[in-house]
């Protein structure tokens, strides 16, 4: 197949180049400015539409097995792929069992192997209540399998608990020599619990209804600067294996930058305050909690200049009653983005002039690519690679809309954003999986369930 004409966005350029592309056995083949097609190959003709390599969203909870009435991989990768996202990695702490153990992840694949409609990968966990099985054998076997490791600070779970800052030193040494990426929610425990303590007796103190600015407070600023400075502290000495996900507070990402970690941000981070919880109450609800305004300006701008790597969703959708308990402490915590985050960057990062086009990419597909080993086959236009791409009518807009999504949540604080351009079609690996179908959004997924496939480190 060529795609003819289409303005492409490749590394090493800050503007879009028209160039036609060749698309042969999965792979990128050929990019030039003129391509002669072959007899019987198919021909696209792009002209006036934009080329983008394939999103990555290194962060998502498709919950499956276990946790699948909120989410579940089907779902979860038609979001992602009506989105532009071509590759999830898939966080293990939010399936039953959590993937702590080899045989648990073998279970995990058996029942979602066959199910997602893009190309995956997965992360195992280090649980606080598994630490010792962990270090002394689970975390080796599982290292072949995935493209990192995931552990908290502070959990709500009681399946997979937060590990205390002298595990996660033992566990960060463990991961290092197992050439993985150790993956770390930095909220700090010894703020984040008795901050919520004294949230909730304040509210009852006061004999009144508990607030959004209750929540806020129970999870305080201070809870990620504590833990990024005890993170980078504990790993000292390590390099290249500490990545802070959901970044949501400015000093926080100073600081892990300044001291070599990497981490990520969410579009929720770049685009609400604290301030927005008046008018989207439990739609806006996750943890670490959007902070206030001001932050998010200058995570836009350490997005810009590479301090953050990239933008992941945290997908994590919950139904209606979920997120509608009754109370703010009992809502549930999570939004579900993977769709709407490559609009959302493309729209507010790269149109609006926030973010270079080479800045677009970093934090859509290139650094994620890179940091957890998929760079040799994922992750930019070129030939030699993955046909994973996203065709987008920059003339075109998109109005969010929760229940188009095609996840099993619809609840998005994204609900009613118009954003500049429109995606048209996402491939994976040389096959549309999603065309757009406005007066139908499901019809639009065109894959085959199960067509996407397990990604592992040193993909090519
Ligand atoms: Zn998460």
């Amino acid at each position: 197949m060529i795609i003819k004409n289409a303005h492409c966005a490749l590394p090493g350029h800050e503007r879009l180049l028209k160039r036609d592309l060749r698309v042969k056995d999965e792979k990128i083949c050929a990019i030039a400015e003129s391509l002669v097609p072959e007899a019987g190959e198919e021909l696209l003709d792009a002209a006036g539409l934009e080329l983008y390599p394939g999103a990555i969203d290194p962060h998502v909870h498709f919950n499956e097995p276990g946790f699948t009435h909120h989410e579940d991989f089907y779902h979860g990768s038609m979001a992602a792929a009506r989105g532009g996202v071509t590759t999830v990695i898939d966080m293990p702490c939010t399936s039953l069992p959590p993937v702590t153990t080899l045989d648990n992840l073998k279970e995990k694949l058996a029942v979602m192997g066959g199910h997602s409609v893009i190309d995956y990968g997965l992360y195992a966990g280090v649980s606080g209540n598994h630490i010792e099985q962990a270090l002394a054998g689970d975390m080796e076997k599982l290292a072949p399998e995935v493209l990192g490791f995931k552990c908290y600070f502070v959990s709500g779970m009681d399946t997979f608990t937060a590990v205390d800052h002298y595990n996660f030193g033992r566990a960060i040494a463990k991961a290092a020599a197992l050439k993985r990426p150790l993956l770390l929610h930095a909220e700090d425990a010894g703020v984040v619990l008795p901050a919520t303590k004294a949230a909730k007796e304040r509210a009852q103190t006061e004999d009144r209804e508990p607030s959004w600015d209750d929540y806020v407070a129970s999870r305080p600023e201070a809870a990620e600067r504590v833990a990024a400075a005890a993170a980078l502290t504990l790993a000292q000495g390590i390099e290249g294996t500490l990545h802070v996900v959901h970044v949501g507070t400015a000093e926080a990402a100073e600081l892990l930058s300044k001291g070599g970690a990497s981490c990520e941000t969410c579009p929720h981070y770049l685009a609400f305050s604290s301030e927005d919880f008046a008018a989207k109450g439990s739609s806006l609800k996750t943890a670490p909690p959007v902070k206030a305004s001001g932050h998010a300006q200058r995570l836009w701008a350490m997005l810009a200049d590479g301090r953050i790597a990239f933008v992941t969703s945290d997908h994590a959708p919950a139904s209606y009653a979920e997120k509608h308990s009754g109370s703010i402490w009992t809502d549930y915590g999570g939004i579900p983005g993977t769709g709407t985050v490559f609009p959302y960057l493309y729209s507010e990062g790269y149109r609006a002039g926030r973010l270079s086009l080479s800045a677009l990419l970093r934090a859509t597909s290139g650094a994620a690519a890179r940091r957890f080993g998929l760079s040799g086959g994922k992750g930019s236009l070129e030939p030699g690679k993955d046909a994973d791409f996203i065709l987008v009518d920059p003339n075109a807009s998109y109005t969010v809309r929760g229940a188009e999504l095609l996840s099993k949540g619809s609840i998005t604080p994204f609900e009613g954003m118009k954003l500049q351009g429109k995606i048209l079609a996402t491939y994976v690996r040389g096959r549309p999986v999603w065309k757009a179908n406005d007066a139908n959004p499901a019809a639009g997924i065109v894959a085959k369930v199960g067509y996407g496939k397990q990604l592992t480190w040193g993909y090519q």
